[in-house]
């Protein structure tokens, strides 16, 4: 089986952030090159992670979105050209069946939280050049596009602003596939309605089903519908409290598989991909890591067809990456 995983935050979290002694090839962490080969991973979306307010300090952020950005780019270039016998970027759907024939996984660039573009539309065009083939608009603060997603109703209700719209369309018009991730549920909808008028597809890349476990990040029945009307796609995250939190922080393969079922039967088996969030998140898996991803779908198998389960797995996110990027 080949994945397409549609989120991983460990050029930011790990590589860029570890002082010149982590690398992409071989890492503690829970993704490295050789796992993703071992996993038969064909595509990795690598998130440049950008960090505000708490967060940030937290992890003893101190450069502004923009800086942090260069960094983590140089950083994710360094790796390519260090590690070009795996792995190649890919720019387009195009890149990633051309990168599959030369034996490479191939690499995608996303941005998660538009923070950097700071009401300025100008800014797309030159991520666009650089590679950024997919943003995340917000994360978890308030930035120039939007809200983020909130357990309080009045500011989950709150739609894009007015720069998160023109944003939106700029994006569609360069080929950056949307995000969903981490907005507000009012956000989702006006992305939702400018999908829908543009005819392009969004993703939420690292989101899970509500109705299982209540947690704001995750996304309600009519919202997984919506994704499946509109040709979009939502990964599977694995995190536990996502997921459902029953095992502690521990994600079971089967939490994955139910939560699988159950989108299946809101937004339709088109709709289904894989976000792990691997080094963004501290669930212990059942499956260890990302070369343990055979084993889900293996698990996968016992519920879905196997032409499904290549859709859950590679398929869909193929799909909607070819539909905006390849031009
Ligand atoms: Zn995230």
């Amino acid at each position: 089986m080949r994945f397409f995983d549609l989120h991983c935050d460990t050029i930011s979290t790990r590589v860029a952030r570890g002082g010149g002694k982590v690398h992409l090839r071989r890492s503690e962490g829970q993704l490295d090159l050789e796992r993703l080969r071992a996993g038969g991973v064909s595509a990795q979306v690598f998130a440049a992670f950008l960090p505000t307010g708490d967060a940030a300090r937290e992890v003893g952020v101190t450069e502004k979105p923009q800086a942090l950005f260069d960094q983590i780019y140089a950083c994710y270039q360094k790796e390519l050209r260090a590690n070009k016998d795996l792995l190649a970027p890919a720019l387009s759907g195009r890149d990633i069946l051309k990168n599959e024939q030369n034996g490479r996984i191939s690499a995608i660039l996303s941005i998660e939280d538009s923070v950097l573009l700071d009401g300025n539309l100008h800014k797309l065009p030159a991520l666009h050049k650089k590679g950024v083939r997919i943003m995340t608009l917000t994360w978890n603060y308030e930035n120039s596009l939007g809200y983020p997603a909130s357990p309080v109703p009045a500011d989950m209700a709150r739609g894009l602003k007015p720069f998160g719209k023109a944003a939106v369309q700029r994006m569609q018009e360069l080929g950056i596939l949307v995000d969903v991730s981490h907005l507000s549920d009012g956000g989702f909808q006006d992305v939702a309605a400018l999908s829908r008028t543009a005819h392009i597809p969004f993703a939420a890349t690292h989101s899970c089903a509500r109705a299982l476990c209540p947690h704001p990040r995750n996304l309600t029945d009519e919202m997984l519908h919506t994704i499946g009307e509109t040709g979009s796609v939502c990964g599977i995250n694995f995190n536990a409290y996502f997921l459902n939190g029953r095992s502690g922080n521990y994600t079971k393969i089967d939490d994955i598989v139910q939560c699988a079922r159950y989108m299946r039967n809101k937004a339709g088996i088109d709709a289904l991909a894989l976000g792990s969030d691997f080094d963004g998140i501290d669930s212990t898996l059942e499956f260890g890591d990302c070369a343990g991803l055979p084993q889900l779908a293996d698990a996968l198998a016992m519920y879905f067809p196997s032409e499904e389960v290549e859709k859950i797995c590679w398929k869909n996110a193929l799909r909607v990456f070819s539909a905006v990027t390849d031009r």
